[in-house]
């Protein structure tokens, strides 16, 4: 890959962990897809003294590009312009076009704001108005400009820098015009045609994928020009690949040698989802939600993009028994003889649900997250599955999950997702 980027998220309550990273992984799978290698991608708090290590550590790496966020707000602490153009021996320059329009943006969202031509607000406008000598500045997408500052070659070079604000949405919105910046497409002009593919299985241990993998490097010449990647995620194993275009044959014989040996775990090859699948599956049929132990974590999933009105009924979190016997008409002595957790209540869960919620299809989950609860018979972990599907005998299942409480409502979840569409498939 001949171009390398370097990402830079800044920002205290990113490092303290108050406010999760969004901005890392999103502008690592942009720059992704324009075929840029991303060799790092690192975070610091707001002083200045940081930022500058992290752009000289990049500078040393000999990245083509470093892309910031955070830090332009107009106040004190927002540092990151002021920073890296010491950092790049440039000095600040006010632009007074764009501190007018930065005024006009302050004056049509907070019409009133009492000292806009003077005073507190009008020294922020003015702050955030300056621009490096040299650099471009991005039009604000909240109030802050963004700052393109083009490479300068020499002893120590400096690749060339991206300056975008912190919050994400604005980030986001600004970046159509920082990959468009003359100084930003001279770098991307210079990139591989990068593709990714992944591959997702279900079922399928690491170790068993690895022992594949193996094989298929003795089988297949070059294998190694695929950077390959695999990662478990809610019970399910990724295998992410890179290559160049010019290597799709390589990629499409590793294809091959995995859907011969995985046949029956691989259920994904072009990057859909279970999520995605189940809603093919469904070709038009409604689903409704009965969960005990996942406590509503199938609904959220099963209605999580926009459009899903359209298939989802209903859900309910029938925690305790009367919920159960109340709301989705399980009887009481299903409970009494069988136990909350049993395929039998599963069954009549996943019936009432389909009923109550007047939907073609319906899954319940009922069991034993944990940490307490668990006998010897149905220890933590054990969970019962029931699919009531619209003129067809009631599926049930039973599983064992390991790990903590969060882990095991976790793969109960993507487990419902599964047997579901397995159950579909099987029409
Ligand atoms: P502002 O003008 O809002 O101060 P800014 O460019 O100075 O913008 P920051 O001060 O670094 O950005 O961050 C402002 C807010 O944006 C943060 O409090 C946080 O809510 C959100 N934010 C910043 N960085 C991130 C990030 N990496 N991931 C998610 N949210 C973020
Ligand atoms: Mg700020």
């Amino acid at each position: 890959m001949s171009v390398r980027a370097g990402i830079i998220v800044t920002g205290t309550e990113v490092l303290t962990g108050r406010i999760a990273d969004q901005n890392g992984p999103w502008l690592s799978h942009q720059l992704l897809t324009l075929g840029v290698d991303v060799a790092h991608l690192t975070l610091c708090g707001d002083r200045p003294a940081d930022l500058t290590a992290q752009l000289r550590f990049l500078a040393d790496q000999g990245v083509d590009l470093i892309i910031t966020s955070g830090g332009l707000g107009p106040t004190a602490d927002d540092l990151t312009v002021p920073t890296i153009a010491q950092f790049c021996h440039r000095e600040l320059l006010l632009d007074p076009e764009l501190e007018e329009h930065i005024a006009g943006v302050i004056r049509h969202h907070r019409p009133h704001t009492p000292d806009l031509d003077a005073g507190p607000t009008r020294t922020g406008i003015r702050k955030q108005a300056q621009i490096p000598t040299g650099a471009t500045a991005l039009p604000p997408t909240g109030t802050a400009p963004g700052v393109v500052i083009p490479a300068v070659a020499g002893d120590r070079p400096v690749p060339t820098i991206v300056i975008l604000p912190g919050p994400p949405a604005e980030l986001q919105a600004m970046w159509p015009n920082a990959i468009t910046a003359p100084a930003v497409t001279d770098v991307l002009t210079r990139a591989d045609d990068l593709q990714q593919e992944t591959v997702r299985a279900y079922g399928l241990h690491e170790a068993h994928l690895a022992e594949t993998l193996r094989r298929a490097d003795a089988e297949i010449a070059d294998l190694d020009r695929l950077e390959i990647t695999t990662c478990l995620r809610h019970g399910e194993l990724d295998m992410v690949t890179r290559f160049a275009s010019a290597d799709t044959d390589i990629y499409r014989r590793l294809l091959d040698v995995l859907t011969e040996h995985h046949r029956h775990q691989i259920f994904s090859t072009d990057g859909t989802t279970i999520d995605d699948q189940l809603i093919e599956l469904l070709d038009g049929r409604s689903i409704a939600t009965a969960e005990s132990c996942t406590g509503g974590l199938i609904a959220a999933r099963l209605t999580a993009r926009p459009g899903s009105s359209a298939y989802v009924t209903g859900g309910v979190v029938a925690y305790s028994n009367d919920a159960k016997s109340d709301l989705i008409d399980v009887p009481a002595e299903t409970i009494a003889a069988h136990g909350a957790v049993s395929e039998q209540v599963a069954a009549a869960m996943a019936e009432g649900a389909r009923h109550r919620l007047e939907a073609d299809i319906a899954v319940s989950t009922t069991g034993i997250a944990g940490p307490t609860g668990g006998t010897e018979i149905k220890p933590v972990g054990t969970v019962c599955f029931g699919v009531a599907i619209d003129g067809q005998p009631t599926h049930t299942l039973t599983r064992h999950f390991p790990g903590n409480r969060e882990q095991i409502r976790t793969l109960t979840t993507t487990a419902a997702l599964h047997l579901v569409a397995a159950q579909l498939k099987q029409q």
